[in-house]
């Protein structure tokens, strides 16, 4: 799955630490969302001057965008340790009153896919953010009863890729919440000279511009395909130039405009099976065969960004332009 270019989470040893070689290391480095970098160095600096620790962060957005790597950011700005964990890690109230007990004085706690916790550990979450203390439970039945434990202060960094499955209690009590937006062709040509120049690769801007340009506005599909063109430039002995980019893209089924292999079988799948839409998400995913998840997260926020697709009541549409980019007529209806 990994040697595929999607915007799926790493998954491979090799990747995690080719990630982590390419990873910024100070909002400085953080190309792009200017705004959020505005306020997050407001957020830090008031906690600092106030010598306490900074609120709570929400960061919310399609995978790839540097919400791990801005949690890692806070860390590394506020001189404190990271812990990291995610939502899916943490099953029981009890797996995260163990993370929290032990966390040190001023420790940033990420909680990656933070929307995909346990109900109860989420409620225990809410006095831990608010109070820095847990009630935890002893014994059982009609004996039980609950012993309050102070906790060390903290700075919890949330990250999701579907906000709107946050409860709003928990939503609530980030005193900071940002939204990542896909980055533009200009920031990308950014991330992918920045990464070359730490590969010591000293390739042409209109190669990595090239790169850019069909990186899906995600940063981590920018290194990803950086990494590819790079074998292609290695194995085929050849210059670095734009139409070896084009000729590894082919490779690894990515189109001029970025869309994979699954991007494009979402639309062909919509257009062909369902003549267009409107389709329902679940409908959708079982003709696709990927998760609803998958496609709602993964794959829709940059159909949708490109105008291929249209989120209506009744379901997903494909929009005149998805036609048009699949080589496809499409059909004279008014209500396209
Ligand atoms: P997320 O947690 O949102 O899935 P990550 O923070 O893991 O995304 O980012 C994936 C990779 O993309 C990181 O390893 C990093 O190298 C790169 N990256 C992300 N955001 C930026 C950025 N703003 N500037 C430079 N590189 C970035």
């Amino acid at each position: 799955m990994n040697e595929e270019i999607d915007p799926a989470p790493p998954e491979s040893e090799g990747e995690v630490q080719f990630e982590g070689a390419l990873r910024p290391k100070s909002l400085g480095e953080f190309v792009g969302q200017s705004k959020v970098r505005e306020q997050l160095v407001l957020l830090l600096d008031a906690a600092k001057k106030e010598n306490r620790t900074p609120d709570h962060i929400l960061l919310s957005g399609p995978p790839g965008l540097g919400k791990t790597t801005l949690a890692m950011i806070v860390a590394e700005e506020t001189q404190q340790s990271l812990r990291i964990t995610s939502g899916p890690a943490i099953n029981h109230a009890g797996d995260l009153a163990a993370v929290l007990s032990s966390l040190v004085p001023g420790e940033v706690l990420f909680i990656d896919e933070i929307h995909r916790m346990a109900r109860p550990a989420e409620e225990m979450l809410y006095l831990a953010m608010e109070d820095f203390r847990i009630d935890i439970m002893v014994g059982k039945g009609a004996g039980a009863t609950t012993l309050p434990l102070d906790l060390a202060p903290f700075t919890l960094v949330g990250a999701t890729t579907r906000s709107g499955l946050l409860p709003g209690p928990l939503r609530d009590r980030f005193g900071f919440t940002a939204h990542l937006e896909f980055y533009s062709e200009v920031e990308l040509t950014e991330v992918v000279k920045r990464s070359s120049a730490v590969l010591g690769l000293t390739w042409p801007t209109e190669a990595l511009g090239e790169i850019a340009s069909r990186s899906r506005g995600t940063p981590r599909i920018a290194n990803r395909l950086l990494r590819r063109v790079r074998d292609y430039v290695l194995v085929h002995d050849t210059a670095p130039d734009v139409d070896s980019v084009q000729a590894a893209l082919l490779l690894y089924d990515v189109d001029e405009l970025g869309l994979d292999r699954l991007d494009r079988a979402v639309l062909d799948t919509l257009i062909r099976k369902f003549a267009g839409g409107p389709v329902g998400l679940g409908t959708l995913s079982v003709s696709v065969g990927e998760e609803a998840e998958t496609i709602e997260s993964v794959v829709e926020p940059f159909l949708v960004r490109q105008g291929f697709i249209q989120r209506t009541p009744r379901g997903r549409q494909a929009t005149p332009a998805a036609y048009a980019h699949l080589g496809h007529e499409a059909p004279s209806r008014n209500d396209l």
